[in-house]
């Protein structure tokens, strides 16, 4: 897939990219007061929402093409370029007709590919850029097969965002974030941008500041945070939104750190280390190798005795012995589990192979 650099989209946006703007635009006068909040921040791109995607219907769907118009105040206020959600055809052709920079789909519009493609068809031949939102659940094809979509009509111009993925279970976080998901995708694109929207994933303000700084550390490329000059008063998104004022403060003590490619002489003092974790790594994969030649053993005498390949009690443990002998060396339960369930499962599927295995000799 061929992906301009940000920087290369002709808007004058740079590295560490940072989006602003309320969820909703609501009114012209709501516009120009976040604008002139804004005047002096890093802002490099305004956002806002004219059409809404709600998951219930009566709640504030957005001022829908008036509200294109309004953005006129922000380019004025701030000199920088717009960025509009759209949904679908119609939306496309009236945000161009607008003159909006940038255009975003929204992670209810990414999850269904019949709506990616009518608006990729309705983009074929235009030279804008696109950010396409995670979808709703944790589907890396789906959010890269968006991504394809429009590059097959000619958009390169593409960055994705994450905005965290839709998880019942999950209190903390209104959409929980899942980092691997967004540096795979990176893997997967080279040279593709992805920004973190710090404001879904969270859904409360308190933690946007520290959801803020991990995309940073994870090494995404930006982030877009939902601003608004009366949070607590907005028509949509109100707990998640933060004031200007509060914008300046959270990016001014945000981290950045240089990759390491931006200082060669570290290298060889990292490289040190790096052998020793190539050595353990070895270590690590012989005796698991190990352990997976006893297991086949083991495998070998059930299906001589006929015994089930999965026994709970010893399963149950191991898992807690282990567990407990990871915690007293610093591990976290969670990776613990982790580590164990995949090493079991390994292990179980090595043990039905080789009852399978043993049953189609015996047919033959
Ligand atoms: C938004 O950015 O306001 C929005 C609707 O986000 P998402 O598509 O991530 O839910
Ligand atoms: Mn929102």
């Amino acid at each position: 897939m061929e992906v301009t650099d940000i920087e290369d989209w002709g808007l004058g946006l740079e590295k560490n990219l940072l989006i602003a703007g309320p969820c909703s635009a609501e009114s012209p006068e709501q516009i120009e007061e976040i604008a002139k909040g804004l005047r002096g921040s890093p802002t490099q791109l305004f956002r806002a929402g004219v059409w809404k995607p709600r998951t219930r219907p009566g709640s504030f769907e957005g001022k829908g093409t008036e509200a294109l118009g309004w953005m006129e105040i922000a380019r004025e206020q701030l000199g920088i370029p717009i960025t509009v959600e759209v949904a679908n055809a119609d939306h496309v052709e009236q945000a161009l007709k607008a003159g909006i920079e940038v255009l975003w789909i929204g992670a209810r519009t990414t999850v269904n590919p019949f709506s990616v493609q009518e608006i990729s068809e309705a983009l074929r031949g235009v030279d804008i850029p696109v950010m396409v939102k995670n979808p709703i659940n944790p589907d890396l094809q789906l959010w890269i097969g968006a991504l394809e979509r429009l590059e097959k009509v000619g958009i390169h111009k593409l960055a994705a965002i994450h905005r965290g993925f839709s998880d019942p279970y999950e209190k903390r976080y209104r959409n929980k974030p899942e980092w691997s998901l967004p540096i795979h995708l990176k893997r997967m694109i080279p040279g593709i941008s992805v920004i973190c929207d710090p404001s879904h994933i969270c859904g409360t303000r308190e933690i946007v500041a520290s959801v803020s700084q991990r995309a940073i550390n994870f090494g995404l490329d930006g982030l877009m945070i939902e601003t608004h000059h009366e949070p607590d008063n907005a028509l949509s998104d109100s707990k998640q939104q933060i004031t200007p004022e509060t914008l300046k403060i959270i990016y001014e003590n945000l981290a950045f750190r240089d990759t390491i490619d931006e200082h060669p002489e570290v290298i060889s003092e990292l490289d040190k280390f790096r052998h020793k974790i190539d050595l353990l790594d070895s270590q690590l994969l012989e005796l698991l190798a190990e352990r997976f030649d006893v297991i086949q053993h083991i495998g070998e005498y059930k299906r001589e005795h006929n015994l089930a390949v999965y026994q709970p009690d010893r399963w149950q443990s191991v898992m807690e012995s282990r567990i407990k002998a990871g915690v007293n060396k610093n591990l976290t339960e969670k990776f613990m589990k982790n580590l164990l369930f995949a090493i079991h499962e390994e292990s179980v599927k090595k043990q039905e192979a080789q009852l399978k295995e043993a049953a189609t000799v015996q047919k033959s």
